[in-house]
């Protein structure tokens, strides 16, 4: 099933219509997408009218707009450690993204203007359904209940400036468009092998699959679950594969005008316009 969040309300997608969930249902199943990911079983045999709208992708918000949490895998592909110079890390090296930053599929990427080494990670983002506390590895896939393709958006010079500061560098506003739906993971052929790729201006920038991620979907879940319990909502972003602008020759960057694709066959495109926003510095 696809899960899309319509102008704020849950919608269940198929092909390329969608029914209101509420609606639907008679007012079983809330209208809040973030009341719908426990109770996903419930809309198994939902029918479609004959007048369901279509999906217009350039309304729709984040698929998950209001998690509890969202973490996020660094240094979790061998070929973005070998572009940064860097070494795998011995356990899951986490940091947080704040909500804030959630962003809808089509909508744009808003840069200061005084901010100039802002980069791209497309990353799989796995989508809590069950909380979990303790899980072992094998039961992990048990408390996800789809995914969705990411962006983890990245300001470098904030990142990596004294006093290395990634949750800041990480959750400006806009800075984690995720979408467009929400697909639960028996849609998916392969769980622990999707397919990613990101284009910027209609060139290749990543491709990778998560069938190279180093520390896997089940380790990480079970991994954080140990020490954070994940709610229901909670989002896990898994890490980028190489490709990233910073470790370019010479580097790129995002920038107003600039568009940014990203692709997960069976989960959908987002297209991501970059524009200018207020200066960052205090000075300014
Ligand atoms: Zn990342």
């Amino acid at each position: 099933m696809k899960l899309a969040n319509v102008d704020g309300r849950a919608g269940l997608v198929i092909d390329d219509r969608f029914v209101d969930v509420e609606q639907g249902t008679g007012g079983r199943l809330p209208s809040n997408p973030m009341g719908v990911l426990t109770r996903m079983a419930e809309l198994e045999g939902l029918t479609m009218p004959d007048d369901a709208p279509r999906v217009d992708e350039l309304t729709l918000g984040p698929p998950v707009p209001r998690p509890s949490k969202i973490l996020a895998a660094g240094g979790n592909y061998q070929d973005h450690l070998d572009e940064e110079g860097s070494t795998a890390p011995g356990e899951p090296n986490l940091f947080a993204k704040l909500p804030n930053a959630l962003c809808g599929p089509t909508d744009e990427i808003r840069i200061p203007s005084d901010r100039k080494e802002v980069d791209w990670e497309v990353e799989l983002v796995v989508v809590i359904g069950k909380r979990a506390t303790a899980v072992s590895e094998a039961d992990a896939w048990d408390h996800v209940v789809g995914v969705t393709c990411g962006q983890d958006i990245s300001d470098r010079a904030e990142q990596f400036r004294d006093f290395e500061q990634w949750t800041v560098a990480k959750s400006f506003d806009t800075y984690a468009p995720i979408g467009p739906y929400m697909v639960t993971t028996d849609e998916l052929a392969t769980p622990d092998s999707v397919p990613l790729v990101c284009y910027l201006d209609g060139e290749e920038m990543q491709s990778g699959s998560t069938a190279n991620l180093i520390y896997s979907v089940s380790t990480l879940i079970s991994w954080t679950s140990h020490r954070c319990t994940l709610e229901p909502g909670d989002l896990f972003f898994t890490g980028t594969p190489g490709g990233v602008g910073f470790a370019r020759d010479p580097q790129r960057f995002l920038g107003p005008g600039m568009l940014l694709k990203s692709v997960i066959p069976g989960v959908g495109t987002m297209e991501n316009a970059c524009v200018a926003a207020e200066p960052a510095s205090r000075a300014a």
